[in-house]
């Protein structure tokens, strides 16, 4: 072991259902995944390349609560499946991607959208909009041994109990085998890395106060109050 000089921060880790945790390596989200959301995002549905940005493993949170971050008022919900990396590599397969999921869970892609916004006007880097203080709030991971590997059922999102998000993985634009290979040509995989596979059409903001009712069929409900 490195004899560090300050203390090594914690692991960041999802909980698992049924007990245990899933330690996090990385964090690869994909942008525009679901035809109606990029529609209402202002682009082209058309399958265009897909695109990545990244937020910090210690972004995901279990607690149950999103703090409402500083420097933004419009900061938006987006409903996300999560598939979790039990092995990597490079130039992976598409049928042979399956093979390196361990599991899934419901996860939120919370997004300082005026931020956001503003960085992409200006041609920046999404992280500010993007990658902030618990902006990933993750429900239990659920074991593909247990759950499979589910390509399609319905996503949806309440906000106090009125719908706001809904879809089902069937509408995903680049599948999770596509998005793992895809990811592995330019990037090295490992144990450890998740992705966040889109959001569907719906997203909008929320205020302090708010509940978040989150569901993805088969792989149950994540709750989160907006303090
Ligand atoms: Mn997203």
């Amino acid at each position: 072991m490195a004899d560090f000089v300050i203390p090594a921060p914690p692991v960041p880790s999802i909980p698992v259902s049924g007990g245990g945790a899933f330690p996090v390596r990385r964090v690869y989200c994909i942008g525009r995944n679901y035809a109606a959301h990029a529609v209402e995002m202002g682009h082209d549905p058309d399958r265009e390349s897909p695109f990545f940005f990244q937020k910090n493993p210690n972004n995901l949170d279990s607690s149950g609560e999103f703090p409402y971050p500083p420097h933004s008022s419009d900061v938006h919900h987006e409903v996300e499946l999560v598939v979790a990396l039990k092995s990597g590599g490079t130039n992976i397969p598409v049928d042979k991607a399956l093979d390196h999921v361990w599991g899934y869970a419901v996860a939120l892609d919370m997004t300082r959208r005026d931020l956001q916004g503003e960085a992409k006007k200006q041609g920046r880097p999404w992280e500010i909009g993007k990658a902030f203080e618990r902006s990933g709030p993750v429900g239990p991971l659920h074991p593909a041994t247990k759950v499979g590997h589910p390509t399609a059922g319905r996503v949806e999102l309440k906000v106090n109990g009125a719908l706001k998000q809904e879809g089902d993985m069937n509408q995903i634009i680049w599948k999770v085998p596509e998005m793992i290979s895809y990811l592995s040509e330019y990037f090295e995989l490992q144990a450890g890395d998740i992705i966040m596979s889109g959001t569907p059409s719906g997203v909008g903001p929320v205020v302090k106060g708010d509940k978040i009712d989150a569901m993805i069929e088969g792989l149950g409900s994540l709750s989160v109050k907006v303090v």
